[in-house]
């Protein structure tokens, strides 16, 4: 046979396979037509993917609110004189954000370090309100529920999987936002998952209100859009690649007959 016939009959037979599959009386159908969902560019390893909003690639502050303040070298933002919220607001969201404590050498005097909350204390306050502690939880122990990757005095992370300070590390969060009825009663907790360094630490966590170090945790009623912040805490505390894609659940599928 020649090679354009041998080609042929491939195609011929792949299609008439597809045919056969398509036909297979097994296969359970749901009737549920789906939109076709959005195209996305992954990012090379961490880097940010084509829907993503970049609040931070090395340059420039200018996407956070009193990032002016802070120190930006090598691609580096360093925490200075103030905490920083983002102008634009955001609710649920898949948010990543890449973090270093400071080297231990960095310390007037590094035979006596400060411990516990004092050693490369920041935090990520999500909605301004929801904190997941940024601490050097490298041999430095605090009390559980406040240790890097803890939803802050609500849950302590599933493992300590800390990088030693100086190191990079990243969390990848993802956040939904909670809902409340107009009598302000919360009809929908926060929820959220955080991997530290790719490793699960939060487990679609349920928050019971705002993070506080003064008072209990509790919900009060808020628009469903908010800055996220980057605390100030006295810590030298080092940024880069800072991303997030809000989140959209697809649109609902059109119900057709199920199929079996
Ligand atoms: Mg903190």
């Amino acid at each position: 046979m020649s090679r354009g016939r041998s080609l042929v009959a491939l195609c011929l037979s792949l299609g008439l396979l597809t045919t056969l599959l398509a036909a297979d009386p097994r296969e359970y159908q749901s009737g549920k037509v789906w939109p076709e969902p959005k195209l996305v560019t992954p990012g090379e390893g961490t880097a940010p993917p084509s829907d993503a909003i970049v609040l931070f690639d090395g340059t420039n502050m200018d996407a956070w609110k009193g990032g002016e303040k802070w120190k930006v070298a090598d691609g580096i933002a360093t925490v200075n004189g103030g905490g920083v919220e983002t102008k634009q607001k955001f609710g649920d969201m898949q948010l990543h954000i890449e973090w270093s404590s400071p080297e231990l050498s960095t310390y007037k005097d590094p035979k006596k370090l400060p411990s516990g909350q004092g050693r490369g204390n920041s935090g990520v306050y999500i909605m301004g309100k929801y904190e997941i502690q940024i601490l050097d939880s490298f041999e430095n122990k605090t009390y559980f529920d406040g240790q890097a990757g803890a939803v802050y005095k609500q849950h302590p992370p599933l493992v300590n999987v800390s990088r030693k300070p100086g190191e990079w590390q990243a969390y990848d969060i993802i956040f939904h936002a909670p809902k409340f009825a107009d009598d302000g009663k919360v009809t929908k907790p926060a929820t959220v998952t955080v991997l530290h360094n790719g490793v699960l630490v939060q487990d679609h966590f349920e928050l019971e209100g705002g993070t506080s170090y003064i008072e209990a945790p509790k919900y009060s009623k808020h628009p469903d859009k908010l800055p996220i912040q980057l605390q100030n805490h006295g810590n030298p505390v080092r940024f880069r690649n800072i991303w997030v894609r809000e989140l959209e659940e697809p649109a609902k599928p059109t119900q057709g007959e199920p199929k079996k």
